[in-house]
């Protein structure tokens, strides 16, 4: 038997069964040189390859979002002069010129060193792989079918192989490439199935066919397990599907504690598939709307009427209110048509209301697109990033300016559009007295929180161990703006991640935290959480909890 740690996993579970080692080969092009007079006929087969590639992706676009930026890839004018400058001008064949074509394509896009723009490439490699299949002659996909339960362990799984798994015989997922991002990670996510990625060398570690246990609660693979470790992990993953199906049960009660304190339980969503899986959720609202998604995922700054399509789709579904967002790019969030300058410290960079404020026509095109939103459902409008009363007057001015716009053409929304801050910046903690004046509700943004008053990189791996939103100054910080947004007589959410911290959400309960917003699949536990707690006990735990001045006094009250 062999255990091997592994890091967080990418969705939760165990999976007890057969390994199943997939290793993928490139499929090389054959090189090949051609005579002038075949340069129509190579120029036929490639375009006859790509509608082809392409007739599937739209097919496949049904089922889930990344094939639509799948489509984009096959629609690339820039691919596509590329490909055909190799075959017309270089008199290169088809696969050669493809290969070349994706090579660099795919080479520009890793060499961003964003997690976002590698993954692209790996999208741009699925699609050029998708075509040169069909020059090739080959199936769609290298994955052979999979025709019992197995624990699938891969290098990398692109989407092409992906989609045309069995959710009902891959019983988990380890991959040696892939992050918490990456399509492999929101698929496993998606359909429930246990996944770890980004284990290096995890190929050469698990022998295909082994029996194997992933555990992906914990993070461990073991490898040949004993009568007793099957024993124990068969009871685990028995308690660990009970527990899950419970969970599910209880979608429908409120988030109430035992003496009557109830509180929100929202959904942070970063799109219209993420409204729809988040509603079997039994969720309040969506408290997060992250509408950098559709920016990010364009080619160009989309325009009020793609927002507008956008906003409205997701309040008509939303059960309750839906929070969006305003642009937040800049920092880790480049946009991939709008780059600006390159900045030594983007963290502290043109970002967020700072980027928005810059260019009022792309922020008003949003800002009335949210506002014409608001006429299909209870819609409210949140500012990131912001750090004075000032900026605050300046977009709370923009979004009356943009309400006179809209009546002036007649147009529908809800003038009474509740608009929130975004509290994400030690400026915001202390002068949130101020801002709770102008603003309708905040939100606690504590990814960004942590990292500005602790001073550390939120994606930097050598700081990761200090970067802890339990640390006493961050607590304090919260605690000051639910008392400041109370004293005003506004309500308080967090839409940060510390919010879904099983941890961290008796102490947030008992400081007066009113609405609580997470990745839909975080709700049942959280849910759990609150059902099973008295709010005078939570009074009493963020007080204790409060009262102390280091990270070891507060790791000891709650560990
Ligand atoms: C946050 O900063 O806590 C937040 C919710 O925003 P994002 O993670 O998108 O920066
Ligand atoms: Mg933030």
């Amino acid at each position: 038997m062999q255990r091997i740690l592994l890091k967080k996993p990418a969705s939760k579970g165990i999976a007890i069964g057969e390994a199943y080692l997939y290793r993928p080969g490139r499929i090389a092009a054959d090189r090949g040189l051609i005579r002038p007079e075949a340069v129509t006929a190579e120029l036929g087969r490639f375009m006859e390859a790509l509608a082809s590639a392409r007739r599937r992706i739209v097919e496949l676009s049904a089922r889930s979002d990344i094939f639509e930026a799948h489509v984009d890839i096959a629609d690339d004018p820039e691919i596509l002069e590329s490909v055909t400058d190799k075959i017309t001008m270089e008199l290169k064949n088809a696969e050669l010129a493809l290969e070349e074509t994706a090579d660099a394509a795919a080479a520009r896009l890793a060499a961003a060193g964003d997690e976002y723009l590698s993954e692209r490439a790996a999208d741009v490699r699925d699609v050029c792989s998708r075509v040169m299949r069909k020059l090739k002659g080959l199936p769609s996909s290298g994955m052979p079918g999979i025709d019992r339960p197995v624990v699938l362990v891969a290098g990398s799984l692109a989407p092409s192989d992906t989609a045309g798994l069995d959710p009902g015989l891959v019983l988990g997922i380890v991959t040696a490439e892939g992050g918490d991002t990456s399509h492999v990670a929101i698929m496993a996510r998606g359909l429930g199935i246990p996944a770890v990625v980004g284990v290096p060398g995890i190929t050469e570690i698990v022998p295909d066919g082994a029996d194997i246990i992933l555990d992906a609660v914990e993070g461990a693979v073991i490898i040949w397990p004993d009568p007793a470790a099957s024993e124990l992990y068969r009871a685990r993953a028995g308690e660990f599907s009970r527990r899950k199906s419970e969970l599910a049960e209880a979608g429908g009660l409120p988030a109430e504690t035992a003496d009557g304190r109830r509180v929100k339980l929202c959904a942070n969503v970063g799109s219209i598939r993420d409204v729809e899986a988040a509603l079997p959720y039994g969720i309040d609202g969506v408290g997060l709307f992250r509408s950098e998604f559709l920016f990010m995922e364009s080619r160009a700054f989309p325009t009020e009427e793609e927002q507008f399509a956008a906003y409205r789709a997701a309040a008509q579904l939303v059960p309750g209110p839906l929070v969006v967002r305003t642009l937040d790019a800049g920092a880790d969030k480049n946009l991939p048509y709008y780059l600006g300058e390159e900045e030594d410290n983007p963290a502290l960079g043109w970002r967020a209301i700072r980027m928005c404020l810059d260019m009022p026509e792309v922020f008003k095109a949003q800002i009335r697109a949210i506002l014409r939103a608001s006429a299909y459902g209870e819609v409210r409008v949140l500012f990131p990033m912001v750090i004075s009363a000032e900026e605050l007057d300046r977009a709370l001015g923009l979004l009356a300016d943009c309400k006179a716009e809209l009546a002036a053409r007649g147009d529908g929304f809800d003038p009474g559009i509740p608009a929130g801050v975004m509290i994400e910046t030690p400026a915001a903690v202390f002068c949130a007295d101020e801002l709770a004046r102008r603003a309708s509700f905040f939100s606690i943004g504590t990814n960004d929180l942590a990292q500005y008053v602790l001073a550390v990189d939120r994606g930097n791996r050598r700081v990761a161990p200090s970067y802890d939103p339990l640390h006493p100054a961050v607590l304090r910080a919260v605690a000051r703006v639910i008392e400041a947004g109370h004293a005003a007589g506004i309500p308080v959410a967090m839409c940060g991640e510390l919010a879904a911290n099983e941890k961290a959400i008796p102490v947030l309960l008992g400081m007066g935290l009113d609405e609580f917003s997470m990745t839909a699949s975080l709700v049942p536990d959280a849910r759990h959480v609150i059902r099973g707690m008295r709010y005078a006990e939570a009074i009493g735990l963020a007080s204790r909890v409060l009262g102390e001045g280091t990270v070891t006094g507060v790791r000891g009250i709650l560990d």
